[in-house]
């Protein structure tokens, strides 16, 4: 597959690739477009252009309703737009319709609907057992057996680039809780994956139906205030700890193009329950960046995550909960047995024990305000061709009150 449209080497928007997104230029309200090399298609203007079927899907200001029209038209959508960004006949129609990303506005997506954050990586939660139950064993015992989860706050997932306020609530004193702006202002490395097709009540979804109700993947921040969390997660988990921000990249990277990323995860054991089970093998071989202030910090593994995509579908409909267009499940921190493969400074400063000296020669333990984070992402595509992710970015502003 080769595009007319002029791609950098090593550029993580390929042909192979083609994320949507949600984009407006200057005066114009915004619309849904595919990234491709530095510049965004624009899938409203195509359409209205008699290039793309037009169900005004494209002509809006969030990914939903295509989200929502199900595999039967993401599939077709796709190999449209491929044809039409190879296929050199088109080039004079198609070009018009091409913006510099540099010169567009990224907005938010998708509406999110619920979201949903696990817990599976067995490094990260093993780390985390350690640091806050010193004391017991760090898994606890039903951690092998289900993709252990918590239902988060939908209506505070941001778009990359929006400002996280530092947040103010209560942390444990030595006589009492104490009231104040978090002092451990975290983030977590993550993927999340976003459905398209809903599901009905009573109905739970396989494992083997991921393709058919998921429509893409995303990077995500899940900003954590440690100090809260630990006063606050038991026994019902967090809460207000993660609620404040929960950023996420602006392109969604369609499944299909995760496909050649596709490896066999860690061997589960014991083996899971039969709902559980999967059929193929659902490791995703991507590879995240965590950059402090500039500074790679981190290369966590995804696809040394224990539980997978699909397992964490099937999971959170076993009990015949329904799944909404757009919701958003996030895999949980991703961390490999390194050190510096480890998504969260909790983990990465052994909770402030041991500082991380950045080469700039500043030291941090947790985040201070005007620390600037960016969390990247790639994955082996077609083709040898590298699949991007979207950046997903956010600078800490002081606490407010
Ligand atoms: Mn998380």
């Amino acid at each position: 597959m080769k595009t007319w449209v002029p791609i950098l080497n090593g550029s993580g928007f390929g042909v192979n690739n083609l994320p949507y997104g949600v984009f407006s230029r200057r005066g114009e309200l915004p619309r849904v477009g595919v990234a491709i090399g530095e510049q965004v298609l624009d899938l409203a203007d195509l359409a209205a252009a008699g290039l793309l079927a037009d169900r005004r899907w494209f002509a809006a200001g969030s990914l939903n309703a295509f989200m929502a029209a199900g595999r039967t038209v993401w599939q077709p959508t796709r190999e449209r737009i491929i044809t039409l960004l190879t296929d050199v006949s088109y080039r004079d129609e198609v070009e018009p319709h091409l913006s510099p990303v540099a010169d567009v506005e990224l907005h938010m997506p998708f509406e999110v609907a619920d979201y949903v954050d696990f817990y599976s990586s067995r490094e990260h939660a093993t780390n985390l057992g350690r640091i806050l139950r010193p004391d017991s064993e760090p898994l606890l015992p039903n951690w092998r057996h289900m993709p252990v989860g918590y239902h988060g706050r939908a209506g505070t997932v941001v778009p990359s680039g929006t400002p996280v306020v530092r947040p103010y609530g209560q942390h444990r004193g030595q006589e009492g809780p104490v009231f104040g702006p978090t002092a451990k202002l975290d983030i977590e490395a993550e993927v999340g994956f976003v459905v398209g097709t809903p599901s009905a009540y009573a109905q739970p979804v396989p494992t083997a139906g991921f393709r058919d109700h998921v429509f893409g993947f995303v990077l995500i921040n899940d900003w954590s205030a440690r100090d809260i969390q630990a006063w606050e997660y038991q026994p019902l988990g967090p809460f207000l700890a993660k609620s404040f921000a929960t950023s996420i990249s602006p392109w969604v990277v369609p499944v299909a193009a995760l496909e050649p990323a596709r490896v066999p995860p860690p061997e589960q054991d014991p083996e899971p329950l039969p709902y559980l089970r999967c059929d193929e093998p659902w490791g995703l071989d991507v590879t995240l960046q965590v950059d402090l202030n500039g500074h790679v910090v981190s290369r966590p593994p995804f696809a040394g995550m224990y539980w997978t995509p699909p397992q964490q579908l099937a999971h959170t409909t076993v009990n015949g909960a329904t799944l909404h267009t757009g919701d958003l499940m996030g895999s949980g921190t991703v961390s490999g047995p390194r050190r510096d493969q480890r998504g969260s400074l909790i983990e990465l400063t052994w909770n402030g024990d041991e500082p991380l000296e950045l080469p700039d020669g500043t030291k941090r333990t947790f985040l201070e305000d005007g620390d600037t984070v960016r969390i990247q992402a790639t994955a082996p595509g077609l083709d040898g061709m590298p699949i991007g992710f979207g950046d997903v970015t956010g600078t800490i502003y002081p606490a407010v009150r």
